[in-house]
């Protein structure tokens, strides 16, 4: 089926499906297609939409949303349930961020354009069949092959019912960090769309490195679980890991700390470690062995980003640091 002829209100009650869409044609005649995993309940309720793999290389979600497929029982939804594990299927097929067809990093270019190139095409299909219908979304990230991140929650801090929402569906999924973005969320993204729409929405982050880690896919299958059971799509209260760390920062990952030179880089804090600004982060190297780049802290706070991929070009992302949520505002 062509993704124009989806509508997600025609899906039969009570059901699993399975649905390849084509979005556009591909070089050898064959279709660029999304995948789709719908359950459908057997009573009215909320529409719950789960993305993977905007980036075609973060498997997390991928996994996740097998898993969540397979262990829910359309007998016991109340609403719907629209899934697709990987998002940027040509950066997929890749195993790169960005899509090898156009260039394009399908997080940087909503709402997409439906006579634009594919990954436009993917991004103005998305939002259109997918975010325009969702009462909840969620957004499965992580740190890809190129850098590490610690195992989170991404949400909307914001005292609009909007930013309510967004902060008790994160609390409902669990994760040992929650990260809260302030407004204006930079634009380009699956969850600025969401803003856009009036969607309330979260996003994972996890370490990546091109290995989805079983406790990862745990989390966040538990993790969608538990918002289904917070929007009484699921019977039962949910059940979420602890939290240790409640982060705040605009969380914009374009604007990082950056090598300068190009070289080696060796980070020498960790994640989640407390930094000053000023405090030496790691270094680059070049290839004599030589300390080219001093790399430091430019605000107090957490360390929530660092580059894995010791290689490094000029302009690549090495660190970001970001702050503990400030204490609530005195009446
Ligand atoms: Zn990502």
């Amino acid at each position: 089926m062509h993704v124009r002829d989806f509508d997600s209100a025609t899906l039969p009650p009570a059901q699993k499906a399975a649905i390849w869409l084509d979005v556009a044609g591909r070089a050898d005649g064959n279709q660029w297609r999304l995948p789709l995993l719908t359950i459908t309940g057997t009573a009215e309720g909320p529409t719950l939409v789960v993305t993977a793999a905007v980036h075609g290389d973060e498997y997390e979600g991928v996994e996740t949303i097998r898993q969540v497929y397979h262990r829910i029982d359309p007998a016991q939804v109340r609403g719907t349930l629209l899934m697709v594990p990987v998002c940027n299927v040509p950066a997929y097929e890749t195993a790169q961020r960005s899509s090898p067809i156009d260039g394009l990093n399908l997080a940087r270019v909503f709402p997409g354009d439906s006579n634009g190139t594919i990954t436009q095409r993917i991004a103005y299909w998305m939002r259109e069949k997918l975010l325009q219908v969702a009462d909840f979304y969620i957004d499965l990230h992580s740190g890809g092959v190129a850098a590490t991140i610690p195992t989170l929650i991404g949400y909307l801090h914001e005292e609009s019912a909007l930013g309510q929402r967004s902060l008790a569906g994160a609390r409902a999924f669990g994760a040992p960090v929650l990260w809260g973005h302030p407004l204006p969320i930079a634009p380009g993204r699956t969850v600025s769309a969401a803003t856009d729409l009036g969607v309330p929405w979260l996003y994972t982050e996890a370490p990546g490195g091109g290995y989805a880690r079983p406790e990862d896919v745990a989390c966040f299958t538990q993790g969608v679980i538990n918002v289904m059971r917070w929007l009484a799509m699921l019977d039962g209260a949910p059940a979420p890991q602890p939290t240790t760390h409640h982060l705040f920062g605009d969380g914009d990952l374009d604007s990082v700390i950056t090598a300068t030179v190009a070289g080696y880089f060796r980070a020498e804090v960790e994640l989640l470690e407390r930094v000053t600004r000023g405090q030496r982060l790691g270094a680059v190297y070049n290839l004599l062995g030589e300390e080219i780049q001093t790399v430091y802290a430019d605000q107090d706070g957490i360390v929530i980003l660092l580059r894995r991929v010791h290689r490094v070009h000029v302009g690549d992302g090495l660190a970001h640091i970001t702050a503990p949520l400030p204490p609530p505002k005195r009446a």
